[in-house]
């Protein structure tokens, strides 16, 4: 008789609720390799919660993998550099908030070097000595924690790790691009999140992905279905739990992964990142072969519309927006051009029936236009109260009644807004994209949330 095989089960998840956004200017799965650029920045202020606190100075030397700043709040969570060079400039923001060391990279740049696991050993690594290795190796903060997402607290054992590979929000790089020849390096880094989870990992993607792709039908553990922001860790547990302690999973995002397993199988601080650029000004949309903190300027060039453009870092709803000079943040792997929209309205813009404005009520005509929509930065009308409409409950994935939670926030009520849930708000920005009144609903439930995470921290 053979041996027994564990059969593998995945589970269907369901989303009724969310929003999908349909903006113009898909990508397609081709693959272009970017130039290697002259110089790359990494960007403290654009790591939530983290206290940064300088290690090098301008003129300093430095190779890839060289410490460049550390967390005040926790100082064993360090950052590394993403390339080998000279320090060229460190850029401060208003109150002397850090936002951009800026790195001049050599043509021949020197690695750190740092430990490495051979695969078979991993089993025999201790839990404690692999976290060790993941804050030395800089990369600690890829690994986020619900329901703050602040990064994970190292000293406790997370209910459970969710990897989720793709994401709903317009445009984000597809698992089977960023995986393409990378699964063995993939398998590896599932293996290392499996001993930090004490073996509780949830791998998820969406159901339209994995069909037709068995490599992916073998890892998934969870595919969800459903609108924006079905594919989010919190939104899955929200949906699977059965214990409040599961409120405090970690998760991380599928290309995050092989970075963590590139560091600890090669030794050396990982470089790559798949990025896309994509949107109604892009001219040539497509997913790009990169580095981690390239220039936005590189990303771009040849390959948007010469007029007056947002680009969007991050995500269409959640990013936020950056100029040609800046530069990707270490977890943004989207780029997305939108026109700027700053024509002037038109008399009574609001109540104008517009059948290429995206909307969710009927308000616009677009609302009956189910194709692909011409998205630009106009808010389209002015803030005005709330219209007792429910749009914003009738989005919010995870039940919160989103203006009654933003009213309590206003008044400082704390019971009350967390019985209303706000520590399931998923931080998806559906329910101010949805507002008719343009009240920034998610904004204030997410600075509350972020609010109460540091009074606790206290
Ligand atoms: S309350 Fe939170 S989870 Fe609900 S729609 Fe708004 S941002 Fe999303
Ligand atoms: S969507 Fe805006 S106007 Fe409508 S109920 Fe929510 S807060 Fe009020």
């Amino acid at each position: 008789m053979g041996s027994k095989q564990a059969v593998h089960v995945m589970k269907s998840i369901h989303l009724i609720k969310g929003y999908d956004l349909k903006i113009e200017g898909k990508p397609s799965a081709d693959i272009v390799e970017l130039p290697r650029p002259s110089s790359l920045a990494a960007l403290p202020f654009r790591i939530r919660f983290v206290k940064p606190r300088l290690l090098v100075k301008a003129g300093d030397i430095v190779k890839i993998g060289t410490p460049i700043f550390e967390d005040k709040r926790h100082p064993e969570v360090k950052f590394l550099s993403p390339g080998g060079g000279q320090i060229k400039d460190i850029n401060f923001g208003p109150r002397r908030v850090i936002e951009e060391i800026v790195i001049k990279l050599d043509a021949d740049e020197q690695h750190e070097s740092f430990d490495t696991i051979a695969e078979d050993d991993l089993p025999r690594f201790g839990r404690k000595q692999l976290i060790e290795m993941i804050l030395h190796g800089g990369l600690w903060s890829l690994i986020r924690e619900l329901p703050f997402r602040d990064f994970a607290r190292p000293d406790t054992v997370p209910p459970a790790i969710v990897v989720n590979l793709d994401h709903l929000e317009p445009f984000q790089p597809q698992p089977d691009v960023y995986l393409n020849g990378k699964w063995q390096l993939f398998n590896y880094g599932l293996k290392v999140l499996q001993q930090l989870a004490k073996g509780n990992v949830i791998v998820s993607a969406g159901r339209d992905q994995i069909n037709g792709s068995t490599r992916l039908n073998r890892l998934i553990t969870h595919a969800y279905q459903g609108r924006y922001p079905a594919h989010d860790p919190g939104v899955l547990i929200y949906r699977i739990k059965k214990s409040a302690a599961e409120n405090h999973c970690w998760y991380i995002a599928g290309q995050d992964v092989l970075l963590l397993a590139q560091l600890l199988k090669t030794g050396t601080y990982p470089t790559e990142r798949t990025v896309v650029v994509a949107g109604p000004s892009a001219t040539v949309r497509k997913h790009l072969h990169t580095r981690l903190g390239v220039p936005l300027q590189l990303i771009a060039e040849g390959r948007t519309d010469p007029g007056n453009n947002r680009f969007v870092v991050g995500g269409a709803l959640t990013g936020y927006s950056g100029s040609k000079q800046g530069y990707l943040g270490l977890f943004e792997t989207s780029v997305t051009v939108l026109p700027q929209g700053n024509e002037k309205g038109t008399l009574f813009d609001w109540a104008m029936p517009g059948f290429r404005k995206p909307s969710y009520t009927r308000g616009y005509l677009s609302y009956f236009n189910k194709g692909e929509l011409k998205v630009d930065c106009n808010l389209h009308g002015g803030r005005r109260a709330c219209i007792a409409c429910n749009n914003c409950l009738e989005v919010c994935p995870v039940d919160i009644m989103p203006q009654l939670t933003y009213k309590t926030i206003l008044a400082g009520e704390v019971e009350e807004f967390l019985a209303h849930g706000l520590l399931d708000c998923v931080e998806c920005g559906l329910c101010s994209y949805v507002c008719p009144s343009k009240i920034e609903l998610f904004q204030t439930l997410q600075k509350a949330k972020e609010d109460f995470c540091k009074e606790l921290e206290q």
